[in-house]
């Protein structure tokens, strides 16, 4: 009998319909003997209805009333599906984050987990229920309700995992697993069965929505096995296992788009020591998550500096860099939104020259031109603009062989 958190959300939820399903699946398996726990996050869009909601209403939306409302999403579909459940003879009991033992910071809108203390859950375990778990939240040190942050459930779950002494955490979507690229956008995009948890971590921080960065690294800390399936058709989807050595070891796992970034380019800043650490220094004090820096060989003590930063940080970083102008002596401060990030991964590049070489020649004959460049021993990311994002993935995805 194994032991198995699942997590369903989004799409895998949307309508009732689907909740059934799930519960239907939920039943099937513990008639194979498996015993279930559910994280279940909003269902559809509600969490961007939420969000758009509270911007209707209000101007200020205090992160302690934003956070309560929008764990109310995670609250309302879990309590369906536990309906659902109960319709089907199975018995369930749905829990809050807090009931189920969240403990988190103070951090409203992107908690940390601190703690958690599952008694609850466990009880319901032992008396052969199912505790449904409301995902991406739980209680703060000063017991107020947070929430975990966007894709937090994938987190609840992989969380929840490791605290129950799990045997996997299955992380249901609407595909049915990891793929070579985003199937959206390239049609014979391919399923892996299997990835490393350093991949995937590396696609996840440059822009994979699936499953959330933060699940892969703690999954990886604590050595939760994952698996990421479809509950949709219930096929065997993707496992995320330690770094495999093997001779067939494919040197590019997957190319990645990412159009959720935008750039600053800061012109005529004085080429000396202590300019860039005051303008990144401000930048981490607000807050602003800066990913590829690239600063030009100067002429005559003068050069330019450019950033990418998280489309939502854009107006922050500019206001930063611009109020800095006069004491770095820039001449100009550009933010262009229309920009695309794409990344290959796969270890296998480690041990095989030519990788950045193919991607360049590839975005050259589609006649695209590179504008940042920036690399990880496992991973080469090139900006292009926005406009040639789908072009460059189809390109790279069939230059390396990816395709079905
Ligand atoms: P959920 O709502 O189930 O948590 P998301 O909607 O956040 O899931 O993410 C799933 C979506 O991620 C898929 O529909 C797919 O189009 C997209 N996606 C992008 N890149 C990939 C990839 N490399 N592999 C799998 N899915 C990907
Ligand atoms: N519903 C929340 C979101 O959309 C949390 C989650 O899905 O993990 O971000
Ligand atoms: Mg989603």
């Amino acid at each position: 009998m194994d032991l198995v958190v699942q997590k369903f959300g989004g799409t895998s939820v949307a309508n009732a319909d689907r909740i059934r399903e799930v519960a239907d699946h939920v039943r099937r398996c513990r008639d194979r003997g498996d015993q279930v726990v559910l994280v279940i996050s909003a269902m559809g869009k509600e969490t961007d209805e939420l969000l758009a909601l509270a911007s209707a209403v209000s101007d200020t939306q205090p992160g302690r009333e934003l956070d309560m409302l929008i764990t109310a999403g995670e609250r309302k579909a879990c309590a369906l599906v536990c309906m659902a459940l109960h319709d089907l003879g199975v018995p369930a009991d749905s829990f809050t984050g807090s009931q189920a033992g969240f403990i988190t910071d103070t951090n409203h809108g992107n908690a940390k987990i601190l703690e958690i203390t599952p008694s609850r859950v466990q009880d319901a375990l032992d008396a052969n229920r199912v505790p449904v778990v409301a995902g991406s939240q739980g209680v703060s040190t000063e017991n107020d309700v947070t929430f975990l942050g966007r894709g937090g459930s994938d987190t609840t779950a992989v969380a929840l995992a490791h605290s129950l002494g799990a045997d996997a955490c299955e992380l249901y979507t609407d595909v049915s697993g990891v793929f070579t690229t985003d199937p959206r956008v390239c049609a014979d995009a391919r399923k892996l069965n299997s990835i490393s948890f350093d991949e995937l971590l590396e696609m996840t921080a440059v822009g994979c929505p699936k499953p959330a960065m933060r699940s892969v690294e703690v999954a990886q800390n604590y050595g939760v096995k994952l698996h990421i399936r479809s509950a949709f058709t219930w096929e065997q989807g993707t496992w995320v296992v330690k770094e495999e050595f093997s001779m067939e070891q494919p040197i590019i796992r997957s190319v990645t788009p990412d159009t959720s970034e935008a750039k600053i380019t800061v012109t005529g800043v004085a080429d000396r020591p202590g300019v860039a650490a005051a303008m990144f220094r401000q930048l981490a004090d607000a807050g602003v998550n800066v990913d590829m820096i690239v600063q030009n060989a100067s002429e005559r003590g003068i050069t330019d500096i450019s950033f990418t930063v998280p489309d939502g940080d854009v107006d922050t970083a500019a206001a930063i860099t611009r109020s800095l102008a006069a004491e770095i002596g820039a001449t100009g401060v550009a933010a262009d939104r229309d920009i695309a990030r794409i990344s290959l991964v796969g270890a296998g590049m480690k041990s095989h020259p030519g990788v950045a070489a193919t991607m360049f020649e590839t975005l050259s004959e589609n006649q695209i031109n590179i504008e940042m460049i920036s690399t990880s021993p496992i991973r080469i990311s090139c900006v292009i603009r926005q406009d040639h994002a789908d072009a460059a993935t189809q390109a790279l995805h069939k230059a390396f062989g990816l395709s079905q």
